[in-house]
């Protein structure tokens, strides 16, 4: 296919789009980027950039950019707090929600920053649009595609109605929870619609960060009855977010007054914009058809609670596109493209349990007149509530476990596991390095992670002066495979990993790990996506 325009055409520009467009385009490949908008980020919608993200913007080079513009200053409490109204003492505090505290830990490189997702946006649209390998087509929308031999060639329309072709080998449907390629696809979303339906009132608050006696935090649950909702600040400028259960007719002034009274003191309010949304729990019956397909919310929708919807959209992106990039590389093994899906729902299928049981506990639930009164029995009250939603509600707050602990198994692109990992918890995170788990992080000095030393493609972590491993490096680089040999020292390796050599995939999970360099026919199965045998937990091979 020589009269192509990119080796990847990407629909839809948000976050997850232009996460697959940052990981393709740093693989060498060339991307086109279609976005019915004229511009990204239109809405405020994700807060959290959380640590898995993070990680990925550190290898990005993304994180300087990141932190600067996090409407945060340094000092300002990451936390989240339930109250009677926005100045009542706290019925209870989640530090550190989300990892957020600009603080160093072994398990991560870097802390989730919270960041208006048009900001984050931003900095991943001018990244891409810093690429030479990238277009970016702000404007135009997907109308139609057809699969032909090599590849695919789509319909695009620009806003004077001109429409054009585009070819490429593949299509990814980044676009959003009303997918023009699912729907092209055929593909159907499975699960519960219009759970809960919300609206966001985006305001202008001139002074209220400053006030005196503001409990400072990221989230204020508000559990007065008559204003049960959640609001805090969301940018530069005394800009807030204000949220809670209404009908899209509900109108605006109704909501304005419900903020009032959350507030609970006179303040003086601009209404910026209104967002509307509805809650779902939602998953595409499959995620590729041929050359085509789907990532982010595309094929996965589940309620915000939680904080995951865009970064398992930015997860997608990283599993995908270095696969797409060895199929287009000539290295990938049918197996390999087939196995982005087999691995992606079942992160997908735990984050939406987990999301759509958080938006089982709203602010409606624990909302009860006595938690704003005083004295001893309003005092029982509030304990016997700030109980309640710390055993409801702490999985939201504090989800480690399931933003680093997620792992991939039955995958043709993972070496079976040698034994069972820990179970999957979503506020406790064990690093392990069984292989298809995140490889555990640590720091090799007061700067570099052991993260900063990976790859670009595969990486082989081996005892510094222990083993001869050039046969297999020669074996692995004649089939065209990126392969990097880490020497480190073998206790360390020992300590982290439970063996002392340790086959670490592009996307950092562990795709083998063993005692004894393996026949290279073995490791390039793995590395291409063609292991055949799936043996059981505990079994070798
Ligand atoms: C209130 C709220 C709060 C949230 N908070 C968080 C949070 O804290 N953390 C988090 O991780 N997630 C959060 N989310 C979820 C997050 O907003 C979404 O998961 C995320 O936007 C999904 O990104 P995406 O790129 O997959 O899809 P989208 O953001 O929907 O982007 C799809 C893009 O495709 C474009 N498009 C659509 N059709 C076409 C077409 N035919 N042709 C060309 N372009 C097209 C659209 O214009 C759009 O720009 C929140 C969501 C809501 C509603």
């Amino acid at each position: 296919m020589d009269n192509r325009d990119a080796d990847v055409l990407i629909i839809g520009g948000g976050p997850t789009g232009l996460a697959l467009a940052t990981e393709l385009t740093m693989r060498g490949k060339r991307v086109c980027v279609v976005e019915r908008n004229e511009r990204t980020g239109v809405q405020p919608r994700a807060k959290t950039t959380n640590v898995r993200t993070m990680a990925h913007m550190r290898r990005w080079g993304l994180v300087p950019e990141v932190r600067r513009r996090s409407p945060l200053p340094q000092g300002f409490p990451r936390r989240v707090l339930f109250q009677h109204t926005l100045f009542a003492n706290p019925i209870v505090s989640f530090d550190d929600s989300f990892c957020a505290s600009p603080q160093r830990r072994d398990e991560f490189p870097e802390h989730a920053e919270f960041i208006p997702q048009y900001v984050i946006e931003g900095i991943l649209a001018e990244k891409v649009a810093s690429e030479p390998l990238a277009t970016v087509m702000f404007g135009w929308e997907l109308v139609s595609f057809a699969e032909e031999s090599e590849g695919v060639v789509a319909r695009v329309r620009g806003r004077d109605g001109a429409e054009r072709e585009l070819r490429a080998p593949y299509i990814i449907g980044a676009d959003g929870g009303r997918s023009s390629v699912r729907r092209l696809l055929g593909i159907e979303m499975r699960g519960k619609s219009n759970l809960t339906t919300f609206a966001t009132l985006i305001l202008r608050i001139p002074g209220l960060i400053e006030r005196n006696g503001l409990p400072r935090g990221l989230f204020h649950f508000i559990v007065r009855p008559d204003a049960a909702s959640i609001i805090g600040p969301l940018d530069q400028g005394d800009v807030w977010y204000f949220s809670r259960v209404a009908q899209a007719e509900v109108p605006t002034e109704d909501i304005l007054n419900v903020a009032r009274r959350a507030i609970g003191c006179e303040v003086e309010i601009e209404v910026l914009a209104r967002d509307n949304w509805v809650v779902h729990s939602l998953l595409a019956d499959g995620y590729r058809k041929g050359r085509a397909f789907l990532a982010g919310d595309a094929c996965h929708l589940h309620s915000p609670f939680g904080g995951h919807g865009m970064n398992l959209g930015i997860g997608d992106a990283v599993d995908l596109a270095w696969k797409l990039a060895a199929a287009l590389g000539g290295w990938a093994g049918e197996g390999l493209l087939d196995s982005y899906a087999v691995e992606r729902a079942q992160v997908h299928k735990a984050v939406i349990d987990s999301a759509t049981r958080n938006v089982g506990a709203l602010s409606e639930n624990f909302a009860d007149p006595i938690l704003g009164e005083t004295g001893p029995e309003a005092d029982a009250a509030r304990t016997a509530a700030a109980a309640e939603i710390r055993k409801l509600k702490t999985p939201e707050f504090h989800s480690l476990g399931l933003v680093l602990g997620y792992r991939y198994t039955n995958s043709p692109a993972i070496a079976p596991p040698d034994r069972e990992g820990p179970p999957l918890e979503v506020s406790r995170y064990v690093p392990d390095a069984t292989p298809g788990h995140l490889a555990p992080h640590f720091w090799i000095d007061e700067t570099i992670s052991i993260y900063d030393l990976f790859g670009i493609g595969f990486t082989l972590i081996v005892g510094e002066g222990q083993r001869d491993v050039s046969a297999l490096v020669e074996d692995v680089e004649a089939t065209g495979i990126p392969l990097k040999v880490l020497r480190l020292d073998e206790a360390l390796i020992d300590r982290h990993f439970e063996a002392p050599l340790v086959l670490v995939r592009p996307d950092q999970h562990v795709a083998w790990r063993g005692n004894a360099i393996p026949e290279s026919r073995r490791l390039i199965e793995i590395m291409r996506g063609e292991r055949r045998s799936q043996s059981e937990p505990g079994k070798s091979e």
